[in-house]
């Protein structure tokens, strides 16, 4: 829609035009840094760095049913830096003017409700948020498409050289960060680090194709990631990991398109997300509370991260509810089917405990929890989702599995409403159907299939006497008709279908 037949008293809004004050911010010290350079821990202490508009009160001279209208019409907008998670501009990267951003069409996800079996399975009704129809299948396009586009600004407009991004990868970052360093052409070059033998084929065969450099790490993602930090300590590249805070505001806008999808009443929601490295529960966290502080929404939801007891470290931390008792300690992995989330050491622990603080203050107790499941119910619910019309990968069937536990312990509440982060797509992931369908997931996964969610093809073979195109490729006519007669009656007898006469 043109801007010319918008609300006159939005028109001047609709367009953003670069403001704010950012810098980065040191949870541990304190310590506040300019962003003219790229920083993914404080020069001072060493900690883990957050982004903030130190002119965020600014936004408030706006009544949220403002902010609420701005958002709403600008979804009508055909102008594709504000197609995707720019529409919320003033929250996540106000600085960058438009013609830096980078839109690869992320963002606006589908919402999609979850039919009578399932809602009765899992006790309340709960929708599927379609994080995997990003364009390169996952949610981590939000936070590239936010770190890639404030690089591309620090390139036009501060004379930034020969990038090299870089990341270390559980399979889907390395995807979409090679995918928006190749859009960016010859400027930006890319390199990802990946755990070998713990990223499916399709995640390996992304990065591939987009033209980045691969290299394989004997070792898990813990590891990759220490050569990474390494790497960006000692050398100059573009850390494109979620320790890079600019992939935290992109994320944000999951949070944001929650609210909008539920017309910015989310007070009976319940909000379920996988944690791994911990970047995206702290982008979830974040968004909601400055929806919040800005009263575009009057009431924060219930966040559930879901974490599988192969790889725990958040769940273990939360479950001493005296917070003075409370010791953080890494912990070492073992094989998950939610091999995204498959992390002991998350980077993100630090700002999960700030926000999560700052989320229970606001919220109570109640509204930040998390839920512990195992590897043999996130197979269950993954097939079990998408035996019944979803496209969830193992993490998105982590969170079905994290809510239907959460219900059984009477941690969330019948009056809820659930959104659970399918953050990745079903294909990607494809390899664990496989396995799980074949019989042949390695035993330390700790998985037995069940026969009821079982799925393998049927063979129609041919005896000796009957033609087989397959073998023989001009088949006369009558001994194709031979073929298909037979082909027919076997395939009607696996169907079990009635004749017509
Ligand atoms: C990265 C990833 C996760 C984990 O997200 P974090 O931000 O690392 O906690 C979960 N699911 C998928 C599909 C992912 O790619
Ligand atoms: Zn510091």
């Amino acid at each position: 829609m043109k801007i010319d037949r918008f609300p006159e008293a939005l028109r001047s809004r609709i367009l953003p035009v670069p403001s704010g004050d950012y810098g980065y911010q040191c949870l541990e010290c304190g310590g506040e840094f300019g962003i003219d350079e790229l920083l993914y821990t404080c020069p001072g202490c060493g900690s883990v760095l957050m982004i903030r508009d130190r002119d965020w009160n600014r936004l408030k001279a706006l009544p949220g049913s403002v902010w609420r209208e701005i958002f709403d019409y600008r979804s009508m907008l055909t102008n594709p830096a504000l197609r995707g998670i720019y529409r919320y501009h003033e929250l996540i990267g106000s600085v960058i003017p438009l013609d830096s951003i980078i839109y690869l069409g992320e963002g606006h996800t589908p919402v999609i409700a979850a039919g009578e079996i399932l809602r009765d399975w899992a006790g309340i009704p709960f929708y599927f948020k379609n994080d995997g129809q990003n364009p390169s299948a996952s949610f981590k396009d939000r936070g590239m498409a936010s770190a890639f586009s404030y690089l591309n600004y620090l390139i036009r407009n501060r004379g930034l050289q020969d990038v090299l991004a870089i990341c270390a990868s559980t399979g889907d970052t390395s995807a979409s960060a090679a995918l928006y360093a190749s859009y960016l052409g010859d400027q930006v070059k890319s390199a990802v680090l990946l755990p070998r033998g713990r990223v499916t084929p399709q995640q390996l065969g992304q990065p591939l194709g987009s033209g980045a450099k691969v290299i394989e790490i004997p070792g898990v993602f813990d590891d990759c990631m220490k050569v990474v930090e390494h790497l960006s300590e000692h050398y100059c590249v573009a850390l494109m990991n979620s320790k890079n805070a600019w992939r935290i505001l992109g994320q944000e806008s999951y949070s944001y398109e929650i609210a909008q999808w539920f017309e910015y009443d989310v007070s009976d929601l319940a909000v379920v997300v996988p944690i791994g490295n911990a970047g995206n529960i702290t982008a979830v966290l974040q968004g909601f509370l400055k929806l919040h502080d800005l009263q575009i929404i009057s009431s924060l939801p219930v966040v559930f991260g879901v974490q599988s007891e192969h790889a725990n470290p958040v769940y273990l931390y939360y479950l001493e509810s005296r917070p003075e008792r409370r010791r953080y300690r890494p912990v070492t992995v073992r094989p998950s089917v939610a091999q995204a989330a498959m992390i002991g050491n998350p980077v993100s622990m630090p700002r999960v405990m700030r926000l999560v603080d700052q989320y229970r203050r606001v919220a109570g107790e109640e509204a930040f929890q998390v839920v512990e499941v195992t590897e043999q119910e996130i197979m269950d619910a993954m097939l079990l989702a998408n035996r019944h019309g979803h496209i969830a990968c193992t993490q998105g069937g982590e969170c079905l599995a994290g809510l239907h536990r959460a219900f059984r312990e009477k941690r969330v509440g019948a009056g809820k409403t659930a959104v659970l982060d399918a953050t990745a797509h079903a294909l990607k992931f494809a390899v664990f159907q496989e396995k799980y369908f074949s019989g042949s997931l390695e035993p330390e996964f700790e998985v037995v299939p069940k026969k009821e969610l079982q799925n393998t093809p049927l063979c129609v073979e041919t005896p000796d006497e009957i033609p087989n195109p397959a073998k023989s490729r001009d088949l006369q006519p009558e001994d194709y008709a031979k073929f298909v007669e037979y082909a027919s009656k076997t395939v009607a007898g696996l169907l079990d279908l009635k004749s017509r006469s």
